[in-house]
């Protein structure tokens, strides 16, 4: 049997670029995982590399974001006309499977551990089924991920991930994961395991990502205790990684210095915001605004690159407090961006529900738009053009080289802790990244304003397709007008 996972992706530009990046979508090691060892697997992901239209499978498993959906029922629908079997699932496709069963053979709602298995097995006897939503019996199921089918020269500066916890005790409005996934972690001596005897590395630099992974959790210190523990067995491997977590995590002095020591050499958290009413809005009451500068200053000299993701276009945000974003930037003498992006009420969140029932949704909004860098609702105290045009602006301002270098500069001698200093370095294009999803002139950044991506677009006219309206009622059909020439 022959298997393809792909792992689908459109750029936030909506042009045809790959972005390759240390953090990748570890969905096709995970479902391939899950399948026959005796099955021929071939894992793919699009922000590498193409997909080949013209290879021959029997099954293939497509995992996508909600703004890569249209680009995923072409390729599907390519698929399916050649014969070849094909099964969405995600998040996407859990909250919309009678869509999704439209244009792919089966539909996976849930966790893919104990339905995948049963999926293989069905369509192996010749009983597909529409549909699969088997629950899982817990994160002990998780099974370890095909590492040995990662291939590093598509993407040179990819780590691999492991996963020891699933989902959030937090409940921000706006993330997929509030109302959805209870947190849960796996036994440690099972990650643990996974790590030393399963993991294979990035050989690539001269050995300089040699023994590196990261933990792919949304947030690694869901349980303080339980990442105490993690650190304390992680310390003898020797590894050096990095993770998620949140805010509150950070204040535990204690507990970022042991993470120094288990290896962790960077950390991503959502602080989303500097405005306490933006917070407020968000329901992130865990990011306590006046301790930021204490908790960076404490993660760094542990040896740790504290990275933060900036949101905008949130309902406490106005003018005055984004035209000030850098200057208290400034004021933060040590800070570390990585991520930039609109503020996004991804349908199955608190947020969507909110601004759908008050009619702030924007006209022509379709899945496309829900990408995390374009604005689909009306905030309440700005205009959806100031929403961008500050978007555009800070995008420009902290993905800057003169920020790279204030990056470079203050940070590369606060640790001399082992492979502090090439972390750092590492950092820098990540930083610069900021900028990429606005270095398309053209594109307007509001949902119902900008055409699909030009292959897609042409592509969906061809075969038939409409795409997938998720704005207010009434907000009319898709308009030909959108697409590209
Ligand atoms: S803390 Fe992060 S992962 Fe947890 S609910 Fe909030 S946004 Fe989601």
């Amino acid at each position: 049997m022959r298997i393809a996972v792909i792992s689908t992706y459109t750029h936030p530009t909506r042009q045809r670029i790959k972005e390759p990046s240390i953090m990748q979508s570890s969905v096709p090691e995970l479902i391939a995982g899950l399948c026959p060892e005796d099955a021929d697997i071939e894992l793919y992901n699009e922000k590498e590399l193409d997909i080949p239209l013209d290879r021959d499978w029997d099954l293939v498993f497509f995992s996508y974001l909600h703004s890569y959906y249209e680009h995923t029922k072409v390729l599907s629908t390519l698929f399916r006309q050649r014969g070849i079997v094909t099964v969405a699932g995600g998040r996407h496709a859990s909250h919309f499977p009678d869509d999704c069963e439209q244009y792919f053979d089966a539909v996976i709602t849930g966790e893919p551990e104990p339905n995948v298995p049963t999926l293989v097995a069905d369509f192996q006897k010749g009983q597909l089924k529409k549909r699969y939503g088997l629950s899982a019996k817990g994160v002990t199921d998780i099974r370890p991920y095909r590492y040995e089918l990662i291939d590093f020269s598509h993407n040179k500066v990819r780590l691999p991930g492991i996963e020891a916890s699933r989902g959030c005790p937090f409940s921000c409005n706006f993330c997929v994961l509030t109302g959805h996934e209870r947190y849960r972690y796996r036994p440690i001596p099972q990650v643990i395991d996974e790590i030393q005897t399963r993991m294979r590395w990035n050989k690539n630099f001269f050995g300089l990502m040699d023994d590196a992974f990261v933990f792919l959790d949304n947030n690694l210190g869901g349980s303080p205790k339980y990442l105490r523990e993690l650190c304390e067995a992680l310390i003898p491997l020797k590894k050096t990684w990095g993770c998620a977590l949140t805010f509150n995590v950070l204040k535990d002095e204690s507990l970022v210095k042991l993470m120094g020591r288990a290896g962790c050499r960077y950390i991503y958290t959502g602080l989303e915001s500097l405005n306490p009413e933006s917070i407020e809005a968000m329901n992130k009451g865990q990011n306590k605004l006046s301790e930021v500068n204490a908790v960076i200053q404490r993660a760094f000299s542990s040896g740790i690159l504290l990275s933060f993701g900036l949101i905008v276009g949130s309902d406490g945000d106005t003018n005055e407090y984004l035209e000030k974003v850098p200057q208290y930037l400034a004021d933060l003498r040590y800070f570390s961006i990585t991520f930039l992006g609109i503020v996004s009420p991804y349908p199955e969140t608190p947020f969507f529900r909110e601004v759908a029932s008050e009619g702030r949704l924007l006209p022509g909004t379709i899945s496309r738009d829900y990408d995390g860098y374009t604005l689909c609702h009306r905030p309440k105290n700005l205009h959806p053009s100031e929403v961008v045009e500050h978007f555009q602006r800070l995008c420009h301002t902290l993905g800057s080289l003169p920020n790279i270098a204030r990056h470079y500069w203050s940070k590369l001698a606060m640790s001399d802790m082992p492979r502090y200093r090439s972390t750092i370095l590492f950092s820098g294009p990540e930083i610069l990244s900021i900028r990429n999803p606005v270095k398309n002139s053209s594109r307007r950044y509001i949902a119902g304003m900008d055409p699909l991506e030009a292959w897609d677009a042409q592509q969906m006219v061809r075969l038939g397709l409409e795409p997938q309206r998720i704005g207010p009622p009434g907000s009319g059909r898709f308009h030909p007008n959108r697409l590209p020439s």
